[in-house]
C-alpha cells in the first residue's frame, strides 16, 4: 500500500478575507491577534456587539493557521481534569460549574453556527467516552459516580449498550449527550468571513514581536513590518504564548497528530453508527478517538503526544511517522470491517498544554487592557469559542455574574524551560503515551 502524503488535514482549504501583512503604523480600538476560534469568536462578538468598534485581528500566518485549522472536530464538553480529580481539587459545586460552563460551550458553538454561513459538515450527535481496558474501567468508574452525585446528567452506557450503537466492544462508557462534530477549520474560516463582513480589518503573516504598555492608554504592538497602537488587545495566541514572550506561564506547545481514512464500506460505516454521527473518546489519559465524516470516512486522533521543543525536523517526522502508523493500526482494530481500509490523509497539529489540564483567560499582569486566552489542552473548540465571546463581554465592561471559573486566570502554573525541565518532560508524556498504547 503506498503512504498517503503527510501533512495537509483531511479538510478542503476554506475561503478567508484577505490577509495583508501589518506594515508602518496602524491603529485599532481593539487588537486582536491569533485568528484561531478564540480570537475570532472574540471579534465577531465585539463586533456584533459594539458595532462602530474599530477591530484588527493579526495572524501570524493566517486565519485557522493554528490548532483551529487541524483539529478532528469532536465538539464536546468536559473541561480541565476528570471530574472526579476535579471534585477533589476545587470541591463539588465549582466541579459541577465546571462541567456545566462545557456543555454551555458546545451549545454556543452550536448557536453561532446557526448564525453563521457555514458549511462544516456538522452533525449533532452524542459522545461517548468508552474503554476496553479493566484499568481504565476503574477510572471510568469514579467518574461515573462523580457526576451522578454531582446530578450531573452522564449516564453509564454497559457494553452491550455501546455494542447496540457502534460495533466495537468496549467494555463500559459514559454518554455525553451535549455534543457535535464538525469540520473545525471550516468553521474558523466561516468566522473570519462574518468578521470581515462586520468590517473587522485582518492582517496576516504578521507574528506578534513585542508588546508594550503606552504610558497614557492603550498598548503598542510591534510586529516586523508594523506597529499597531490599541486601545485594549486579545493575544489569543494560544500555545504561541511563550515565543512571544508573554508573562501567562507555561502553556506548552506540544504536537498531536490524525489520520483519516478513504470513504469505508457500508457495512463498516453501519457497524461504527453511520448517520447517527457518534464520537467516540477512549478513557485512556491521552485517548485515542474516532468519528465518522459526512463523506464516510472515519477520523482518528490521539494516542500519542510529542514535546517538540529542541527536536530537530528530521526527528520530529520519525515520531510523526511512528504515531500515524499507530493510529492507523488502531482504528483497523476497532471492527472487522476496518482491517484493510486505507489512511489516506494524515496531519499533525500544536495544541496548548498547561500543567494542571486548565485553560488560561484572563488579563494578562502587567499589561493593562490586555487580555489573553489560550492552553485548552487539546479539547478546545467548544472552549475556544466560549472563551472568546466571555473576553469580549469583559473588554466590553458587562461582568460575568458569580464567582469565576478556575480557569478564568491569569496565568498558568510555570514549568521550566530548557535543560533538564524539557527533558523530564518529554520523558513523562513518552511514558504516558506507552502506557495508552499499550493498554488500548
Ligand atoms: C490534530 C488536532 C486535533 C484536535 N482535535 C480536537 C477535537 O476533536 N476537539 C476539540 O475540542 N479540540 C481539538 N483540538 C484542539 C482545538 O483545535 C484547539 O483547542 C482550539 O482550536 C484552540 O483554538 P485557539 O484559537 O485558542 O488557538 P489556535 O487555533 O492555535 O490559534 C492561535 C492562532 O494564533 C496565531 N499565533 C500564534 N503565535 C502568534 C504570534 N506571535 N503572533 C501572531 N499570531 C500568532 C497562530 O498562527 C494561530 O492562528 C485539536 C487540535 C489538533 C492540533
Amino acid at each position: 500500500m503506498t503512504r498517503p502524503p503527510a501533512g495537509a488535514p483531511a479538510w478542503e482549504p476554506a475561503e478567508v478575507p484577505s490577509q495583508p501583512p501589518l506594515h508602518g503604523l496602524v491603529t485599532a480600538d481593539v487588537a486582536v491577534v491569533g485568528a484561531g476560534l478564540a480570537g475570532l469568536a472574540c471579534a465577531y462578538h465585539l463586533a456584533e456587539r459594539a458595532p462602530g468598534l474599530d477591530i484588527a485581528v493579526v495572524d501570524a500566518q493566517r486565519p485557522a493557521a493554528g490548532a483551529s485549522g487541524r483539529g478532528t472536530g469532536l465538539l464536546g464538553p468536559r473541561a480541565g481534569p476528570a471530574i472526579d480529580r476535579a471534585v477533589r481539587r476545587f470541591g463539588p459545586e465549582t466541579a459541577r460549574r465546571m462541567h456545566l460552563a462545557s456543555v454551555r460551550a458546545v451549545d454556543q458553538v452550536l448557536d453561532l453556527y446557526g448564525r453563521l454561513d457555514a458549511r462544516c459538515g456538522l452533525r449533532t450527535g452524542p459522545q461517548i467516552v468508552a474503554t476496553r481496558s479493566p484499568l481504565h474501567l476503574t477510572a471510568l468508574g469514579r467518574q461515573a459516580k462523580a457526576y451522578r452525585e454531582l446530578g450531573l446528567d452522564v449516564p453509564v452506557l454497559s457494553g452491550a449498550a455501546i455494542r447496540a450503537r457502534i460495533g466495537v466492544p468496549y467494555t463500559a462508557g459514559l454518554l455525553h449527550r451535549t455534543a457535535a462534530t464538525l469540520d473545525p477549520a471550516a468553521l474558523t474560516c466561516a468566522l473570519a468571513r462574518a468578521c470581515a463582513a462586520k468590517g473587522v480589518r485582518f492582517y496576516g503573516n504578521s507574528p506578534l514581536r513585542a508588546l508594550r504598555p503606552r504610558d497614557l492608554a492603550g498598548s503598542e504592538l510591534v510586529f516586523p513590518h508594523g506597529t499597531l497602537y490599541a486601545g485594549q488587545a486579545v493575544l489569543a495566541v494560544n500555545s504561541g504564548a511563550r515565543e512571544a514572550g508573554l508573562p501567562v506561564g507555561t502553556v506548552l506547545p506540544l504536537e498531536v497528530y490524525a489520520v483519516a481514512t478513504a470513504p469505508l464500506s457500508a457495512a463498516a460505516y453501519a457497524a461504527l453508527g453511520g448517520r447517527a454521527g457518534y464520537a467516540v473518546v477512549d478513557a485512556a489519559p491521552m485517548a485515542p478517538y474516532f468519528r465518522l465524516l459526512p463523506d464516510r470516512g472515519l477520523v482518528a486522533g490521539g494516542g500519542t503526544v510529542t514535546a517538540p521543543a529542541g527536536l530537530d525536523a528530521p526527528r520530529l517526522q520519525v515520531l510523526r511517522e511512528r504515531a500515524w502508523n499507530w493510529l492507523g493500526r488502531w482504528l483497523r482494530s476497532l471492527h472487522p470491517e476496518l482491517s484493510d481500509v486505507p489512511v489516506v490523509h494524515r496531519w499533525s497539529g500544536r495544541v496548548g498544554m498547561t500543567l494542571d489540564d486548565l485553560p488560561v483567560v484572563g488579563p494578562v499582569q502587567g499589561c493593562p487592557g490586555v487580555w489573553y486566552i489560550g492552553g485548552c489542552c487539546g479539547h478546545g473548540l467548544a472552549l475556544s469559542v466560549a472563551h472568546g465571546a466571555y473576553v469580549a463581554g469583559a473588554l466590553l465592561g458587562e461582568p460575568e455574574p458569580g464567582v469565576p471559573l478556575p480557569w478564568h486566570r491569569s496565568r498558568a502554573p510555570r514549568i521550566p524551560g530548557g535543560g533538564p525541565g524539557r527533558h523530564l518532560l518529554r520523558g513523562y508524556v513518552d511514558i504516558l503515551g506507552r502506557a495508552t498504547r499499550r493498554t488500548c
